[in-house]
């Protein structure tokens, strides 16, 4: 028997504390209903309370990268670049949460490990490392998709005598890299984001790169003012014309629902130098087939070669830096610098293409029986994207099934808001959903003022659970799949298939299209929660 002061009695568990997990908190205060967050950082933040490497920032301009559910809260915060840094996307959310006084519902440096539903009294036990065994109605996961860090099982990674890090798991003091000579393996968002800074810090840098990818300039300045209040004199303007994107965001270039094949050669150089000039992901929204067609994304593909090409000196560089996949099939890169750092003579690009990397010894990685000896390994490696938080926590639902087994064959979910068979569990931008393909901090306000009204219509109509059924669940991801099989997206091994994560299965996880979701998880409400049970 647990002693009374290790066991509590609640309503919802939210588990993390970043954007979602403080929302979901502020949305269940409002709702007068006893919620707590369990968070496994020592602070609130989430991905930007773990991702604190050198050059670590958001990639949505920060005006939009912003909560829009308190208006004062908009109009009072100031964001000082057009790109916020970690740092200063940290101290938001460290202002959220003492502005909405939400510290006394967080349970800091705990982890969750399992929650198992009882089908007797309709309640979820949470079982966490502080040993307290929470009891509850409703649990959110609130776990991030990019939180569950990946470092590759290369043969003797433990055995390397030097100091090793990975971009998620930055170390809160920083990392000095001067006089070191340092090897990033990845080249993904956050290699593109750190290799500039880290390059310009140490002796000697040698980026491993299995995959060239495809970068865009950041162009990152400082918020002139005026902009700034330009935007805040409509921002629920903003907000909206956001909501009705189906990236959910993109207020200055919008997508141009023209064919990039109608184009003349004329016309889409001057499109994309207009869009490169500007900078960011707005690149893709250029024309509305780039991510439908192949032969349009080649169009963009060509464009982007040239300017790497026109970046780098050395042409061996700049043709091994120059991908030959589709653009924007995994997530495009948004950089400062980037390709320009190749140009240093500290920094040397290893093809791990065809050759990989064989092992790690104690002096370094080590690729066709060459030995590229350094001080530190930088794992820019990624993440067990979507599913990789929830699976390592057992969760466990009727008749004692886990999510585990259920989702062995690739995630199964209605609305990537609850899972068959797991009453009263939510994921706030689960698979499913469109998550990462969005500007997460809109998909994350549906989500939780989705979850929040489902809550709410229970306790008022009387009723203790809700869950999807397994008809309603089946067609949802067989939706799902069809819609993402009429994009390019199948096209690469990118973690939004799970391909980067050895025996995942490979499904498409995130749903593209934000409006069309929205209507569809509005329509099933008015419909009195279609596709779903309600006791
Ligand atoms: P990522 O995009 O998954 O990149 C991981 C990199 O590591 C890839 O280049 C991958 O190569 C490489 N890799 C993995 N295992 C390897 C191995 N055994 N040998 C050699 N290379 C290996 O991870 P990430 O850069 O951390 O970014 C993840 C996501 O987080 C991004 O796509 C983005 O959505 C988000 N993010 C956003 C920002 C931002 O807002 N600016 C910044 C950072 C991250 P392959 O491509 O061949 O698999």
């Amino acid at each position: 028997m647990t002693p009374a002061a290790l066991r509590r009695e609640l309503d919802m568990v939210i588990v993390g504390a970043g954007f979602a997990g403080l929302y979901m908190l502020h949305k269940a205060n409002e709702l007068g209903l006893r919620a707590e967050v369990i968070e496994r950082g020592d602070g609130v933040g989430g991905t930007w309370y773990w991702n604190r490497y050198p050059g670590a920032r958001c990639d949505v301009p920060s005006m939009e990268y912003s909560l829009g559910f308190d208006h004062r809260l908009e109009q009072e915060w100031e964001w000082t670049e057009k790109y916020a840094t970690q740092a200063e996307i940290l101290a938001y959310i460290e202002h959220v949460a003492d502005r909405f006084d939400l510290h006394a519902d967080i349970t800091l440096s705990t982890t969750v490990s399992a929650t198992r539903f009882d089908e007797s009294t309709n309640r979820w036990s949470v079982t966490a490392s502080d040993g307290v065994e929470r009891s509850c109605r409703f649990v959110v996961m609130a776990t991030g998709c990019l939180s569950a860090a990946n470092v590759p099982d290369i043969e003797g990674r433990d055995a390397f005598a030097g100091r090793t890090f990975h971009t998620g798991r930055w170390p809160h003091e920083g990392v000095d890299f001067a006089d070191r000579r340092v090897a990033v393996i990845g080249t993904g968002s956050s290699a593109v984001q750190s290799i500039p800074l880290i390059a310009a810090e140490a002796e000697h840098v040698t980026v491993f790169q299995r995959t060239a990818t495809w970068a865009v300039p950041a162009h990152n300045e400082p918020l002139e003012p005026a902009a700034v209040a330009e935007i805040k004199a409509d921002y629920a303007g903003w907000r909206r014309r956001a909501r009705d994107s189906s990236s959910a965001f993109g207020g200055h270039q919008p997508r141009r629902d023209v064919s990039a094949l109608d184009a003349d050669e004329a016309e889409l150089a001057a499109q994309y130098d207009e869009r490169w000039a500007v900078g960011g992901l707005s690149f893709l929204r250029a024309y509305e087939d780039l991510l439908l067609d192949e032969r349009a994304n080649a169009t963009a593909a060509e464009y982007i070669r040239r300017k790497i090409a026109e970046q780098v000196d050395d042409p061996e560089t700049a043709a091994l830096l120059s991908p030959d996949t589709i653009v924007g099939c995994k997530r495009l890169c948004v950089d400062t610098g980037y390709y320009a750092t190749y140009n240093r003579p500290n920094v040397r690009l290893i093809d791990v293409s065809s050759d990989p990397i064989d092992r790690i010894d104690e002096a370094g990685p080590v690729v066709g029986g060459v030995v590229y000896e350094v001080d530190d390994i930088v794992f820019a490696t990624g993440f067990d994207a979507m599913t990789g938080a929830l699976d390592r926590i057992a969760i466990e639902g009727r008749g004692g099934r886990t999510l585990r087994d259920v989702w062995s064959a690739g995630p199964l979910t209605y609305l990537g808001l609850q899972i068959a068979g797991f009453p009263n569990l939510f994921t706030v931008t689960g698979p499913g959903s469109p998550s990462v393909l969005t500007n997460m901090i809109v998909s994350i306000e549906q989500h939780v003022e989705w979850i929040a009204a489902a809550v709410a219509a229970l306790d008022d109509g009387g009723l203790h659970t809700i869950e999807p059924t397994d008809e309603a669940q089946t067609e949802w991801v067989g939706y799902v799949n069809e819609v993402a099989n009429h994009t390019l997206f199948h096209g690469c091994s990118s973690w939004y298939l799970g391909a980067n994560v050895p025996g995942k299965p490979r499904v498409f996880m995130p749903l593209p299209g934000f409006p069309e979701y929205r209507a569809v998880c509005d329509q099933v409400v008015a419909d009195n929660y279609r596709g779903f049970v309600r006791t």
